[in-house]
């Protein structure tokens, strides 16, 4: 059972969402280094850099980008945007530029948004060589016509692209994969939340007696994922479950999204973990569009990868913009994802198959101390009731999961009841074998 201090565990994810959240991330560069050295500050963190140039399936590493400065002066010298008040300013993978230009030139390349006319809105241009800045719609409607210094003091080289991976070791080679994009600049819940929530994870797990070895992935979005499944390919076949860890601290209701398969166990411990909340919930099929799951559930790849959010990504007004800032994630949010992370793994950790030795009619339970004493009681309490159901579909072929979907009862239950029937002799493990498809989900 898990045990936390919810309030603790909330107020310390937050902690690392503001210490990472001044940090200007792309997809490369140095605020990706940075990002990963505070995140090594709590985990173990391997660093990798692929080059610029590595083919990547059908990508290939683009150059790496880094800015140290941009503005725009007003014709009276005054900086009117300045990317050190926010990064959010300057349009990822802006060209350097150094240019006087008339309002009508400039305004090109601005871009604001009218239907939020105090927000700045957050652009990219990975792919198309540009430069542009993002203003506030209010900002842009008070500019006078005159001339404007625009200056984007950036590079764009041959460098790599920067990812990080925490391994904790299980007593197996299977792995739980958990991986979070590390792309955005200062926006917190897309997708410092999901950053912040799987250090803490990773950091919660350490040291803890596993079966799955975990494996957590801090790569840029689309590129970074795609450039970690080609240079580690080999070793895919591992990966036996996984979740897409983004946008968990918004105070909007936990959103589940499939796995491509849908019937994988991962999808049916994350359902069985909300159906049993006590909270709203949605549950979304798979569809090739959103995180990083793209990747993983592609054809070619195909692992059991699905994604955990809270409200989802482009369904939130603040989405992509400067107001996805401190003030939208929610400690007590945090806590409420941490702990559905963390009690998905530990249903994946124990759900396992056994088999009833003694199947001939119900086994005697009083003599073995496992049933009340006294009969004639009106209903079956609900340990004895789990009991029960874990006799009667402990065949080796139903997981413990799949007696608790059957059942209606929790997962916990379940598992109590089954270390009872194991201590005693009643059931035993099955010989495991390979079977992601969940059976009660089927
Ligand atoms: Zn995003």
């Amino acid at each position: 059972m898990i045990k936390l201090d919810a309030k603790r565990c909330g107020d310390e994810i937050y902690q690392l969402i503001s210490d990472l959240y001044p940090i200007c991330r792309s997809i490369t560069g140095n605020g990706v280094r940075e990002t990963l050295e505070i995140i090594g500050n709590h985990i173990p963190l391997r660093k990798v850099e692929v080059p610029t140039g590595t083919q990547v399936f059908d990508w290939v590493v683009p150059k790496e980008w880094n800015i140290r400065d941009a503005y725009i002066k007003d014709s009276s010298g005054r900086r009117i945007v300045d990317f050190h008040s926010s990064n959010l300013h300057v349009v990822s993978y802006s060209v350097p530029v150094r240019q006087v230009m008339t309002l009508t030139e400039l305004k090109k390349h601005l871009f604001s948004l009218p239907e939020h006319p105090d927000w700045i809105p957050y652009r990219t241009s990975y792919y198309n060589e540009s430069w542009g800045f993002c203003i506030s719609h209010n900002q842009l409607q008070a500019m006078e016509e005159g001339e404007y210094e625009v200056v984007i003091d950036s590079t764009l080289d041959d460098g790599s692209l920067t990812y990080g991976e925490a391994y904790i070791a299980g007593d197996t080679d299977n792995e739980i994969l958990v991986f979070a994009h590390t792309c955005h600049p200062s926006l917190c819940n897309d997708n410092l939340s999901g950053v912040a929530l799987a250090t803490y994870l990773a950091k919660y797990l350490q040291g803890r007696n596993l079966r799955y070895s975990y494996r957590f992935v801090f790569a840029p979005a689309t590129i970074g994922s795609i450039t970690w499944l080609s240079q580690n390919e080999a070793n895919l076949y591992r990966i036996k479950h996984g979740l897409v860890a983004a946008v968990v601290g918004d105070s909007g209701n936990s959103t589940y999204k499939k796995s491509r398969q849908g019937i994988a166990e991962i999808d049916c411990a994350v359902m069985h973990v909300l159906e049993h909340s006590g909270q709203e919930y949605e549950v979304i099929e798979f569809s090739p569009w959103g995180y990083d799951e793209r990747q993983f559930c592609s054809p070619g790849i195909a692992l059991d990868v699905g994604r955990l959010t809270r409200t989802p990504n482009g369904c939130y007004e603040e989405y992509h913009t400067s107001a996805d800032n401190l003030s939208l994630v929610k400690a007590d949010k945090l806590a409420d994802s941490f702990l559905k992370y963390a009690t998905v793994f530990d249903i994946l950790e124990c759900n396992k198959r056994y088999i009833n030795q003694s199947p001939k009619c119900e086994p005697q339970l009083g003599k073995r101390g496992l049933y009340r004493k006294t009969g004639g009681h009106k209903d079956v309490g609900q340990h004895e009731l789990a009991l029960l159901w874990v006799l009667n579909l402990s065949d080796g072929a139903h997981s413990l999961l799949d007696i608790a979907k059957r059942s209606g009862l929790i997962f916990s239950q379940i598992r109590d009841a089954a270390e009872d029937l194991a201590n005693c002799g009643l059931i035993t493990a099955a010989v495991d074998e390979e079977n992601s498809t969940c059976r009660s989900c089927n």
